[in-house]
């Protein structure tokens, strides 16, 4: 079977065209602006722009026409309201125009989801991506949220603090970059919070030391990982000791970061856990994975009637019973 997935809950995107196991087709575009930041209106704009020419671009480099997909899934929430409607209104456009079943998919899940592509069978994910920052699991028959960001998420934290030492948008890579000229570790707040995490005081006080003018912005840029990272592993880690699930998987676009799939990796040596990271395409804001795990739940027999096609801004990950 064919599925094809759109996605755009923010800044990106995503159309993905994919079987039960592999990937034809994974395109996308993602709004570039100068200072990172939430942009409703301009993701709307993007959106509605890029939807065609990235479908043409997404069929033609997978192959196949609209007539041979089987079903069309999007990403229904969590994310920005206008940006949802879009793709939710292309959605069900196409799944009206060619008569083919439509299902609206929970982004945080098919994070998740797309690593059963590789094989993984039951893991805890942590998501971490600019705005969201998450520790889930599947317990029973639907994910649960062990731990989760009480204010940004750990990209955001990496973005604002980049732009505040001028190296702008999108931070992360930049900071990464600079810790590994990192020497000296340098004491900030530790992010964890119970189970769940918060970084604005780690990011206020790593940016009240930087303007201080007293230490080198490479120790700062590497104290900021190591603690914000050690936060991001403990949480993962309990979350598996709790769980006793033996595969750990790490998701969402911070996942690019070498330094964080180390910590990981040994954590979960340590654990006698294996350890896996998709290839970044699928870490990322993605239309596969939104497809992917449409198709899971449309061959488990989910079917949307159109009115159960509204978006969901603040759709939970514990919303959806995982059937599939
Ligand atoms: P997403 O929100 O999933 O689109 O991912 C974008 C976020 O990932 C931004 O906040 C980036 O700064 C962050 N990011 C990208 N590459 C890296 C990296 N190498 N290290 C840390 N964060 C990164
Ligand atoms: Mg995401």
């Amino acid at each position: 079977m064919i599925a094809l997935g759109i996605e755009g809950t923010a800044h990106t995107l995503g159309i993905g065209i994919v079987t039960e196991n592999k990937v034809l087709a994974n395109v996308f575009d993602t709004l570039k602006t100068e200072k990172g930041g939430i942009h409703p209106k301009e993701a709307t704009e993007h959106h509605a722009k890029l939807l065609k020419p990235l479908l043409r671009k997404a069929l033609e480099e997978a192959g196949v026409s609209m007539e041979d997909i089987d079903v069309i899934a999007f990403s229904q929430g969590p994310g920005l309201g206008p940006a949802l409607r879009v793709v939710a209104t292309a959605a069900r456009a196409l799944a009206i125009k060619y008569n083919k079943p439509i299902v609206g998919v929970n982004h945080c899940i098919a994070h998740v989801e797309i690593t059963k592509m590789f094989g993984i069978k039951d893991p805890v994910g942590l998501y971490v991506s600019g705005g969201n920052t998450q520790v889930l699991a599947l317990e029973g028959k639907r994910y649960r949220v062990f731990g989760e960001t009480l204010d940004i998420g750990i990209g955001n934290a990496l973005d604002v603090f980049a732009r505040e030492l001028g190296l702008g948008f999108p931070g992360g890579p930049k900071i990464e970059k600079l810790a590994l000229k990192g020497e000296k570790y340098i004491e900030l707040p530790y992010a964890v919070k119970g189970m769940d995490l918060s970084f604005s005081g780690l990011l206020t006080e790593a940016i009240r030391k930087y303007k201080s003018g007293k230490y080198r912005v490479e120790d700062l840029a590497y104290s900021f990982q190591e603690t914000a990272f050690a936060a991001l592993v403990e949480v993962t880690e309990r979350a598996l000791a709790h769980t006793e699930k033996e595969e750990v998987v790490l998701v969402g676009g911070v996942a690019a970061n070498n330094r964080l799939r180390e910590m990981l990796k040994i954590m979960a040596e340590d654990r006698g856990v294996k350890f896996f990271v998709p290839p970044y395409d699928l870490c990322r804001d993605n239309g596969a994975m939104i497809a992917y795990t449409g198709l899971e739940m449309y061959k488990a027999g989910i079917k949307f009637k159109l009115e159960e096609t509204i978006v969901k801004q603040k759709f939970r990950t514990d919303e959806v019973e995982i059937i599939w």
